[in-house]
């Protein structure tokens, strides 16, 4: 059978047609919540049309909020993603076919909503956010981000931050941004410096604690204890190949036979060879459903804050939704604050409790770990002084003595200030204030 058969060419057409209807109910009629003096429904129509709005991602949220988008009477749609298709995507990037296997996300998921929904325009950028700057972003007025980085979210929530010129109205750019995990997921919207910013929450997205290698190695207590023996002491011992490649089966069967065996050993249940492998390659599992519950969600605070037919999430105090489906179904919203200590939106020093007997090194190591800091590659400053700094080579080479010495040493006291800085995060300087651990 001919799949036209199934699927008559007016069909897509017909559906979009009959969603205008529905969607013009809901914009072009007053409602408790629009300006009765200056309701004007075609004007939000209208405005709606020539909006431009930026998608970050066209992976599983992404391909989600374009085909919304879309859907809901927007017509001026960019899409950032510097990502290929890989035939693993296929399962929920919906917008994605076999034949698209190796060709940019953007490209393809612009081209197949064009092609369903008539009279949108998607343009799509097949690069990285950072490869553009201010002047770009500005022309949009609304940012919409479907990423699974931290560090993209971090970077484009202080790039909009930074934008914001408080005598320029259109400066403000509100950013919607959807997340998930698993099961679990959530979307929120940021008024950049009005409501509480991405960095303000950054300990709602605290890097997963690592087992203290005590553990592993004496008293595993959990299936995963036992493939990480297998993964990082096991490995290394017996070395049963040169290098451990984790697309390899054969190297993932040697880890899970290992990982088995430690198991019975301490009568630990649940060690399988897909675990193995989530555990070895750091995988989070990507859920078809809740990519769609969480872009169905972003979209509607998109399509809120565009029309003024609602209030909107975070305006006046709600800002952030929650939602998990690991349980049966549960969702949750509530105000997560503002920050004045925020390195992005706040302006006091953050207050960092260390202890003067450390070395510069221990200090340069914890911001990796710290939840409100998470920075890989700090460079750090004193007031009058530079500690130390990770490029260009011939600073890094003056400054790395510098690593070996004590903060007392270094001359650094309680209640002083230094500034931190990260090449993913180029416009920010983080300020901290040093609290001295007291010695007892
Ligand atoms: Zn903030």
């Amino acid at each position: 059978m001919a799949s036209a058969d199934v699927h008559p060419a007016s069909e897509p057409a017909r559906c979009v047609f009959l969603f205008r209807r529905h969607l013009d109910r809901i914009r072009t009629r007053a409602g408790p919540f629009t300006d009765p003096d200056s309701f004007s429904g075609e004007a939000v129509a209208g405005a709606m049309e020539t909006m431009k709005i930026l998608v970050i991602g066209a992976g599983g949220l992404g391909c989600e909020l374009l085909k919304n988008l879309a859907l809901s009477g927007f017509k001026d749609i960019h899409v950032i993603d510097m990502d290929t298709i890989d035939i693993s995507n296929l399962n929920r990037q919906f917008l994605f076919r076999q034949s698209d296997v190796g060709s940019f996300k953007a490209e393809v998921a612009a081209k197949f909503v064009e092609k369903r929904v008539k009279g949108v325009k998607i343009t799509p950028h097949n690069c990285r956010i950072q490869d553009f700057d201010e002047d770009f972003y500005m022309q949009f007025q609304l940012v919409v981000c479907g990423l699974d980085s931290i560090e993209a979210r971090r970077w484009i929530n202080a790039t909009l931050v930074n934008m914001v010129n408080e005598d320029v109205e259109d400066s403000y750019k509100p950013l919607i941004d959807g997340g998930t995990e698993g099961f679990k997921g959530q979307a929120r919207v940021i008024l950049p410096t009005v409501t509480s910013c991405i960095e303000c929450q950054l300990d709602m997205h605290a890097p997963r604690a690592a087992v203290p290698l005590c553990t592993l190695a004496s008293i595993p207590r959990q299936p995963e204890h036992c493939i990480e023996w297998a993964h990082v002491i096991a490995w290394d011992q017996e070395k049963p190949f040169p290098s451990l490649d984790k697309d390899d089966p054969e190297h993932i069967t040697w880890l899970y036979q290992k990982a088995l065996l430690r198991a019975h050993e301490f009568n630990i249940p649940g060690v399988t060879y897909s675990l193995t492998q989530g555990v070895v390659k750091n995988i989070i599992p990507a859920i078809a459903a809740t990519n769609s519950v969480i872009a169905a969600a972003c979209c509607n605070e998109v399509f809120k804050i565009a029309s003024n037919c609602a209030p909107f999430l975070g305006y006046p105090d709600n800002n952030y939704m929650m939602y998990s489906g690991n349980d049966s179904i549960y969702t949750y919203t509530f105000k997560h604050e503002k920050k004045d200590d925020c390195p992005v939106c706040g302006n006091l020093a953050r207050k960092l409790d260390v202890d003067p007997t450390w070395t510069l090194r221990e200090l340069v190591e914890s911001f990796a770990v710290r939840p409100e800091a998470q920075l890989k590659k700090p460079s750090i400053r004193a007031q009058f002084k530079t500690l130390y700094m990770q490029s260009p080579a011939s600073l890094e080479e003056q400054t790395r003595p510098n690593l070996d010495k004590t903060l007392t040493e270094l001359g650094l006291t309680d209640g002083e200030e230094i500034g931190v800085t990260d090449p993913a995060f180029a416009t920010v300087s983080f300020k901290f204030k040093l609290k001295f651990k007291q010695s007892d």
